[in-house]
């Protein structure tokens, strides 16, 4: 059974712990650098990227999660967790520092106001099934992929799940969508 660990000091956890339970692995919430021992996938989750990035500074869980993504630890970073781990953030706090360790140029809340936070099925790239239902929160724009990163689906001609080996970044809540499938391609790479 897969050991997940879902980094939850803040934002949508709950539900990619359930989601990862109801696949059977089995998931711990990461919220100390001791938590992450054994750990075989990590998720980033959404929520409000500022507030992420400074409690992984006071929780010392910046440099041990950076660790982990950067030695290709399977992970699911949504969202605000794509944001947290991008190589460069526009349009963050001034003392955002991201984790630099997914080679992306995020805007935060490019969407703007009108389309804030919509459904659209998102079609991804050797997925069965048929579209997935893509479901955007505040979410950011992709602007830029580095040469390792794969475009898995895109939305309105930007990138909206990217892979870099062995990490999964998506713009939309995959975990609030009720849908299974992008958190079973994490699990395989387990
Ligand atoms: N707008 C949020 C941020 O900048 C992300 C929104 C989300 O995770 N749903 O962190």
């Amino acid at each position: 059974m897969a050991k997940v660990g879902v980094v939850a000091l803040q934002g949508a956890f709950r539900e990619h712990r359930e989601a990862f339970a109801a696949l059977g692995a089995e998931v711990v919430e990461v919220r100390t650098p001791a938590d992450l021992s054994g750990v075989e996938a990590v998720v980033l989750p959404g929520g409000e990227s500022t507030t992420i990035t400074r409690l992984l500074d006071l929780s010392g869980l910046r440099e041990p999660v950076r660790q982990c993504l950067h030695a290709g630890t399977p992970a699911l970073l949504t969202c605000a967790g794509l944001i947290v781990a991008a190589a460069e953030v526009l349009d963050g706090r001034p003392d955002q520092v991201p984790l630099g360790v997914l080679a992306v140029r995020v805007r935060r809340n490019a969407y703007g106001r009108q389309r804030e936070s919509f459904e659209a099925p998102v079609r991804i790239a050797g997925l069965a099934g048929g579209p997935f239902p893509g479901v955007f929160i505040r979410a950011p724009v992709i602007e830029a992929t580095g040469p390792d990163v794969e475009i898995l689906a895109r939305h309105a001609g930007t990138p909206v799940l990217v892979r870099q080996g062995r990490l999964f970044g998506a713009t939309f809540h995959p975990e609030l969508a009720g849908d299974l499938r992008v958190h079973q391609l994490v699990l395989q790479e387990v």
